[in-house]
């Protein structure tokens, strides 16, 4: 028999469980004298593994800074950061090593930080296979199959420097998943590549979510791989702001539409942030009038005059209505 002592302990749900990437409350804040700058504040943030995710957002708006945090190069001030159920502000040096060779996968916008110039392509790729441990032979068999994937089978005895850079950046993608990794992150991997270029990059991150199921979070600027993923989220001033996600409809003769719609988000606290056009369309600012309705919530410039609840002589059918209260 169960009393209520021994009845078996159901926990609370955790924000973000199930999540491979979970960001709860992310502060972090940079200190150079007495200047303080807080570049994530607060930022809330999940991702589901097998995602592939665009982050967008002005210039300054903390994305390298949430990519640096995720990548296990920096740590965060306050809050939670978690990536596949390892919390990173709590690793130590050697869980953070392990962390950074096994978990994440990184790819630079500047294609010289992504390779050693003096190695070939395939030596690239085999260096973080080297570091796990995994034999010469293994190595370069593995090492030639991702060049491969990539589009690069040709290219795998080149130096950086004799590829351009787009294959470089496919060779950053090859290297970046020599470990396997559960997560990819690139920030603006497009970001010094013309368009065509730059398309082929993105195509090499989307194989990698497809073939390899890693899970792909992209920092980007540009509006075709923004416009090309089921999900973008916006970053403005350390937070997440807006979401848009794309969803493919069909209709009854068969063609098939992308639907995208733009959510807010609202942060734990309750905050939401209104995107600028809405704010503008009706000079929304300061105080607002909010509504709860069934099944949504209307707001309301805050100068506009609140409707007479009732009229002072009430009609016949107001009086029926009001017969039943
Ligand atoms: P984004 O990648 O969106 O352009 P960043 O994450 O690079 O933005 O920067 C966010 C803010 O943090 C900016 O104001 C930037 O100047 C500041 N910042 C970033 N890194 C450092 C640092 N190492 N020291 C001081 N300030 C920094
Ligand atoms: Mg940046």
């Amino acid at each position: 028999m169960t009393s209520p002592l021994n009845a078996p302990v159901t926990a609370a749900p955790v924000y973000g469980d199930g999540a491979l990437i979970v960001c709860d409350s992310l502060v972090r804040i940079f200190r150079s004298g007495p200047v303080e700058i807080q570049a994530l504040q607060g930022l809330d943030l999940l991702v589901r593994a097998g995602e592939v995710v665009a982050i967008v957002g002005a210039s300054g708006s903390g994305k390298s800074t949430l990519l640096g945090i995720l990548s296990g190069l920096d740590t965060p001030s306050a809050g939670r950061a978690l990536v596949a159920g390892r919390e990173l502000g709590r690793l130590s040096a050697r869980e953070r090593l392990a962390f950074r060779r096994d978990v994440v996968g990184f790819v630079w916008q500047q294609t010289a930080r992504n390779l050693l110039g003096y190695l070939t392509a395939v030596e690239n790729v085999a260096l973080p296979l080297a570091f796990a441990g995994v034999d010469r032979r293994t190595r370069e068999r593995r090492a030639r199959d991702l060049l491969g994937a990539m589009g690069l089978a040709d290219l795998a005895d080149r130096r950086p420097g004799e590829m351009s850079g787009g294959q470089q950046q496919r060779a950053a993608i090859a290297t970046a998943l020599a470990n396997d990794p559960r997560v990819l992150l690139a920030d603006e991997p497009t970001g010094e590549l013309d368009r065509a270029t730059g398309d082929e990059v993105f195509a090499a991150l989307r194989k990698a979510n497809s073939e390899f199921g890693t899970t792909v979070v992209i920092v980007t600027h540009d509006e075709t791989v923004a416009s090309e993923v089921q999900r973008t989220v916006a970053i403005r001033d350390g937070r997440t702001s807006t979401e848009v996600l794309r969803e493919t409809t069909v209709d009854e003769v068969g063609a098939s539409t992308i639907v995208a719609r733009e959510y807010a988000l609202i942060d734990r606290a309750g905050r939401l942030q209104l995107p600028a056009a809405y704010r503008d369309a009706l000079e929304l600012k300061g105080r607002v009038r909010l509504e709860l309705e069934e099944d949504h919530v209307g707001l309301w410039p805050g100068q506009t005059p609140v409707p007479r609840p009732r009229p002072q002589a009430p009609s016949d059918s107001d009086e029926k209505r009001g017969s039943d209260a």
